[in-house]
């Protein structure tokens, strides 16, 4: 049951409504020590329900909070476009009793309307690392506050040429306060020098 979690009650009634009854092994192993405000290095396949193990604490961690919508709060990376749309609805489908609102910046849609909804300052982005660069370059984004940064299918990331991008944009994560990392195998020595460069004291899954 999902009510085991400390989730605050609008997530669990946006998980009910999404009749998901169990939780699957890696939301049960994450979710607790995530919600503690650990960093996690965890590597579990797609369809493990990876997705959700993510996003529920870091809603947990927005919604606790009143403050206006001034800055974004948490950055989510993926290696393409279809991923990151996949999760935008995700984190759409568990955040709708919230007033929580994410944003998708991705290669292939248009610059200028991606700019225009980054001046409204969503408090998730989700983005693969080449746009997220360009739209940093040209001055339309601050992650200079980001609390939670989470790098999904990291692996797939760095097979795909991303390190230096995921260097800079976790170094422009500066300020954050929490790190979760998921990929779907162990990885090569890229893999492992970005696991000790960004996550702090981690606990380590593999499910
Ligand atoms: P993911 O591994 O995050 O890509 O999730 C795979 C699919 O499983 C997605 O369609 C989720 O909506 C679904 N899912 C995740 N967790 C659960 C759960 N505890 N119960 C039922 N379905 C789930």
């Amino acid at each position: 049951m999902f009510d085991q979690f400390a989730l605050h009650e609008r997530l669990l009634k946006a998980v009910a409504e999404l009749k998901f009854t169990e939780p699957t092994p890696v939301q049960r192993e994450a979710i607790p020590p995530a919600l503690e405000g650990r960093d996690l290095r965890v590597i579990a396949q797609t369809g493990s329900g990876k997705t959700a193990a993510f996003v529920l604490p870091l809603l947990n961690r927005l919604i606790g909070d009143a403050q206006p919508r001034v800055r974004i709060r948490a950055l989510i990376l993926l290696p393409t476009r279809e991923l990151a749309q996949q999760t935008l609805k995700e984190v759409e489908r568990f955040s709708q009793y919230t007033f929580i609102k994410s944003g998708l910046v991705t290669g292939g849609e248009d610059f200028k309307v991606q700019a225009a909804m980054l001046r409204k300052v969503p408090d998730i982005l989700i983005g693969t690392p080449g746009r997220l660069i360009e739209q940093l370059n040209a001055g339309n984004l601050k992650l200079n506050e980001v609390e939670v940064l989470v790098l999904d299918e990291a692996d797939r990331m760095l097979d795909m040429g991303f390190a230096e991008d995921i260097e800079r944009l976790t170094g422009e994560c500066a300020a954050r306060q929490q790190t979760l990392l998921f990929s779907a195998t162990s990885g090569g020595n890229g893999l492992r020098d970005v696991v000790a460069k960004v996550l702090r004291n981690p606990l380590h899954l593999m499910l």
